[in-house]
């Protein structure tokens, strides 16, 4: 078997992988990153490319306001703006109940130093003219983003590579042993790469690279639906999500209208499928009807979906192996990972240039699975019956 050495061996071309790839070139690392197909074309690449900072959880935030900033220098960056665009998001309520929630939501938000402006009827009619009457109350906030997935992680998977990443794709790793303290990372087609450190940003698929080393994790398959309309008049300028999450949408300026809403739906990693039940389209389009009016009538022209690996407490797991020093874990990010993308690689590189990252990652580490597993007051209503097994 052909053998080569590296300081870094990274399983997974996501954008996770990719970020770490890039930053830990930049601090002069020698990086592998072993893809088993092509890079940025699962989760990474289908995703709704929503770069929101409102209601995340709490303890996220320094990770995404860190990575916000990151997504604001994605030219200088990499060379490439991904069709970043600063068009905001606007999350609305029906009624009281979900009004609470906003106001909680924003709490936090404000908390961070995030600006957060409270619009009711009467600012919401004046200021965004084609939302539905049955919206009463919305949060605002002009720093949430967008970003097109399907260019993303391609391009930052070039800047890497232009710093000296090597790049393997169509290539699984099917094994990992460990040699007087060297990892040995067995890659179909490729050979087996020696490193000092091994990062898991294996996507939906991290918890198989986690249980070669006794490490489980309650992660399950599963993606939310997603539709794209034929290109109709640009009136959509923010992000709008209803706070259910049953509907939520954005307008390109080229005209499509990009559309998903929970629950989320099964996946399969086995047979790669995310497929879309035909229902959900029908679903999705009368949801849409209530909260944009006038796009009732666009057409949908193609319905697609994406394998994401969820953990019940709908935070991923990011922190060194509690089994194997040197293994980072970097996988599970539960329907967020988009956002956090740079701001998690820029931490793992810290964590192996540094031993250590300015970021609070406690409370995504691996070892919170030792006990019982805190479920998310999200999880049930969040997903098919199908996705969670009930
Ligand atoms: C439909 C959909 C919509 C979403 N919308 C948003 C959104 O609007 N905003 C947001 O922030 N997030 C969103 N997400 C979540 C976001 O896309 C993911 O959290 C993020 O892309 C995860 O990146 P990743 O690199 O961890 O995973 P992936 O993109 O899945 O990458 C993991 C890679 O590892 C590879 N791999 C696995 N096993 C091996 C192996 N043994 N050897 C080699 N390679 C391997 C896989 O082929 C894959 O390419 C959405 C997800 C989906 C599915």
């Amino acid at each position: 078997m052909k053998r080569h050495t590296a300081d870094v061996t990274i399983v997974g071309g996501g954008l996770i992988g990719a970020w770490c790839a890039f930053f830990l070139a930049r601090r002069g690392k020698k990086v592998t990153l072993i893809e088993k197909g092509v890079v940025g074309a699962q989760s990474s690449g289908t995703n709704f490319g929503s770069l929101r900072l409102q209601g995340r959880y709490p303890a996220q935030y320094p990770l995404s306001l860190r990575a916000q900033e990151l997504w604001e220098r994605l030219e200088d960056l990499i060379g490439d703006n991904c069709e970043y665009d600063r068009a905001g998001h606007l999350y609305c309520a029906h009624d009281g109940e979900e009004s609470a929630k906003l106001q909680d939501y924003a709490a936090v938000s404000r908390s961070y130093g995030l600006e957060i402006e409270d619009l009711g009827r009467s600012d919401l009619r004046r200021r965004f003219p084609w939302l539905g009457d049955r919206i009463v109350h919305a949060t605002y906030s002009a720093r949430d983003a967008t970003a097109n997935p399907r260019l993303v992680t391609p391009a930052v998977a070039r800047a890497a590579k232009a710093e000296g990443v090597e790049i393997v794709e169509n290539s699984s790793v099917t094994g990992i042993g460990v040699r007087d303290g060297t990892f040995q990372v067995t890659a179909d087609g490729y050979g087996c790469v020696e490193s000092g450190y091994v990062v898991n940003s294996a996507g939906a698929w991290g918890v198989k690279i986690a249980e070669i080393f006794g490490e489980t994790v309650p992660l399950f398959p599963a993606g939310p639906p997603q539709f794209v309309t034929e290109p109709v008049p640009y009136i959509v300028r923010p992000t709008v999500q209803t706070v259910d999450g049953s509907v939520i949408a954005r307008q390109i300026p080229r005209g499509n209208l990009i559309l998903t809403g929970y629950p989320r739906t099964a996946s399969d990693p086995v047979n790669n499928r995310a497929p879309v039940p035909l229902h959900k389209t029908l679903s999705a389009m009368a949801g849409l009807e209530q909260i944009i009016p006038a796009m009732a009538h666009a057409h949908v022209i193609r319905v697609w979906s994406g394998i994401e690996g969820y953990i019940p407490d709908m935070i991923p797991v990011i922190g060194e192996s509690a089994r194997m020093p040197g293994l980072i874990h970097a996988f599970g990010f539960c329907g967020h990972g988009f956002q956090i993308g740079p701001g998690v690689g820029l931490c793992v590189s810290e964590m192996i240039a540094d031993g250590e990252t300015p970021v609070p990652l406690e409370p995504f580490a691996i070892s919170r699975f030792s006990g019982s597993t805190v479920v998310s007051e999200k999880f049930h209503s969040e997903f098919d019956a199908e996705a969670v097994g009930r």
